[in-house]
């Protein structure tokens, strides 16, 4: 799991898990996070539970979106606190992204290849955290969360993000569709040609263009490096032909 001290002295937690350490077996070894892709309830409920402890927040404080690779964020409080924490059906429908104001609120996200992201910020003591596959990506969903990150806050604020580990460019060949429709939106920089001279998309410059285009500072921006395709450690939709299980993005405010 990545966590980042330096965020955690400051009352935040930013952390992302990899395939590893759990009690799943077969197609979700070992720690997959997810109830909705096929994986038997009571060891998705282990490793959620394993996750909870070592981050500090019970599972009666977090808040999962049901993900439909769609733009749409949710700003949530202690309402919504257990939402999608024990099932899937509880999840905050059609959603891909959560913003809190609240202290002690976990928000998650679950992924494989697809983008994790989380926002915080510093000053005016918020968290968020985003999914984002190609449509997600495309459709603008990274940047609609920032919005509702730095709308609800006022002025002065100073936002971090974080792009945990997703499928780079290294793995994700695409088509001409795609990649025209990626150029015309982020230029031809967002789809390097391989060595073989096929597409390749990189869904991270394009998140990092889209955050820039609202004032995000390149240097505001931090990445864990990993493509989940080609980084042992990690579950990868692409490379398990579609049946595997999912890694988590998980951030919350805990001081
Ligand atoms: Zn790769």
């Amino acid at each position: 799991m990545h966590l980042s001290p330096e965020l955690e002295e400051l009352g935040f937690l930013v952390a992302f898990t990899g395939s590893g350490g759990g009690a799943s077996v077969g197609s979700y070894a070992s720690l997959n996070l997810s109830y909705n892709v096929g994986d038997e309830k009571g060891r998705v409920d282990s490793n959620r539970l394993a996750l909870a402890e070592a981050a500090g927040v019970p599972l009666s404080r977090w808040i999962l979106p049901r993900q439909v690779h769609g733009a749409a964020s949710a700003l949530v409080g202690l309402l919504e606190a257990g939402r999608g924490s024990r099932d899937f059906l509880s999840g905050i429908p059609r959603t891909d992204a959560l913003v809190t104001r609240t202290t002690g609120l976990a928000l998650a996200v679950l992924t494989a290849d697809c983008v994790p992201l989380i926002m915080v910020d510093l000053t005016r003591r918020m968290v968020g955290v985003v999914h984002a596959g190609w449509r997600g990506v495309y459709a603008g969903t990274p940047a609609a969360a920032y919005s509702m990150l730095t709308e609800g806050g006022g002025e002065g604020g100073q936002v971090l993000v974080f792009i945990g580990p997703h499928i780079r460019s290294c793995c994700m060949e695409v088509g001409e569709e795609l990649k025209e429709a990626f150029e015309r939106k982020y230029g031809v920089g967002v789809v390097p040609t391989s060595d073989t001279g096929a597409p390749h998309l990189d869904l991270e410059t394009a998140c990092v263009l889209q955050l820039g285009a609202l004032g995000v500072p390149r240097s505001d921006i931090f990445t864990t490096g990993e493509c989940t395709a080609c980084s042992q450690g990690y579950f990868s939709y692409r490379n398990s032909g579609g049946r595997c299980g999912r890694q988590g993005a998980l951030t919350a405010m805990t001081g």
